[in-house]
């Protein structure tokens, strides 16, 4: 097994009580989804809020177990896999440098938590790792003794970053960086998250509403709506041919002034739906333009694409019959 991360037919699934008497109610917020992450490789995971990224997210950094399927890292299991082999091969970058932060604890307390946890190393040399890192994601040796409230939402997200890094990791998992950050600081973020992938050789899974975003970074993108992957293609290809119309509605939305904002409802018809009830047949399918005969009723086929790449959708599936 090539890949450093792979996720085989996950599925996650909570269940939701409606109010203190209601029935309870299940909610699938990843249904049998595979994903496959080589090394050196950016893969761009886009979607609306609510479709299930940050869960997959989740599952895949062991915060959270499956409901069913595997999750293999270097290609063993990730549950039972020792906890410092495991933090040195996947990391965490979460969206809200605010909240991700310990505020009573100093940067230099922040950062080199995970080398204590992990009991690696001792005082002197934790102290020169640290001053390492902070360097190496533009932070002054001067912050190491600053509380998160002393800096600005960027330095915050560095000290994020050192916190990810210092434990050498190959995989970092992004869950959206940058969306809490001001556009100027979010290019800095986006730049230096670039340059550490080059000098590092590490291997992001980047998760974003922002198309425009991913589109700067990745290398493949996979795209997500209510749990499932609909569509997924090198970053090139996915821009110049989009084949789901999902993917090509937020494509459209990408070129509208208010992309920041996620995808407007008026370009998509229908609001999201309850991922509680989800629609029939194509779940895409009471926002698509291109719905026809069987979108509502019948579950539509996986069609292979052009290198690995592959797309969810009836109006590909003669295709699908053909290359069977
Ligand atoms: Fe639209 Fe039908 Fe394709 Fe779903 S399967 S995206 S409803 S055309
Ligand atoms: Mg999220």
């Amino acid at each position: 097994d090539e890949a450093l991360l792979r996720l085989k037919e996950v599925s996650k699934s909570y269940s939701i009580r409606r109010g203190l008497f209601g029935e309870r109610k299940t909610l699938t917020a990843v249904k049998s989804v595979d994903l496959a992450l080589a090394r050196g490789e950016v893969l761009g995971l886009v979607g609306e809020s609510g479709c299930g990224k940050s869960t997959l997210a989740k599952i895949l950094l062991g915060l959270e177990a499956p409901t069913s399927g595997d999750v293999l890292v270097g290609g063993q299991a990730l549950a039972g896999q020792d906890r410092t082999k495991l933090a040195r091969r996947i990391q965490p970058i979460f969206q809200d440098p605010y909240s991700s932060l310990n505020p009573r604890k100093t940067v230099f307390d922040i950062v080199s938590l995970p080398l204590r946890i992990h009991g690696i190393g001792d005082g002197p040399s934790r102290q020169k790792r640290v001053t390492e890192i902070l360097d190496i994601v533009g932070l002054s040796k001067r912050v190491t003794r600053a509380f998160p409230n002393q800096l600005s939402g960027g330095q915050r997200q560095r000290v994020a970053i050192a916190r990810a890094l210092v434990m050498k990791p190959e995989i970092v998992v992004c869950d959206e960086p940058t969306s809490a950050l001001d556009v100027s600081v979010q290019s800095q973020i986006l730049n230096l998250l670039s340059e550490l992938r080059r000098e590092f050789g590490l291997t992001y899974l980047f998760i974003s509403h922002d198309l425009a975003v991913v589109q700067h970074l990745a290398t493949r993108v996979a795209v997500m709506y209510l749990g499932r992957i609909v569509e997924e293609a090198g970053v090139d290809e996915l821009f110049e041919t989009p084949r789901h119309p999902y993917t090509r509605a937020l494509l459209d939305s990408v070129l509208t002034p208010d992309a920041s904002l996620g995808v407007p409802d008026t370009e998509l018809g229908a609001a999201f739906p309850n991922p509680i009830d989800p629609p029939s047949g194509c779940a895409f399918h009471p926002r698509c333009p291109k719905r026809f005969a069987p979108c509502d009723h019948e579950f539509p086929p996986t069609v292979p694409t052009k290198n690995g790449g592959f797309v969810e959708c009836h109006l590909y599936r003669e295709r699908a019959g053909a290359s069977q």
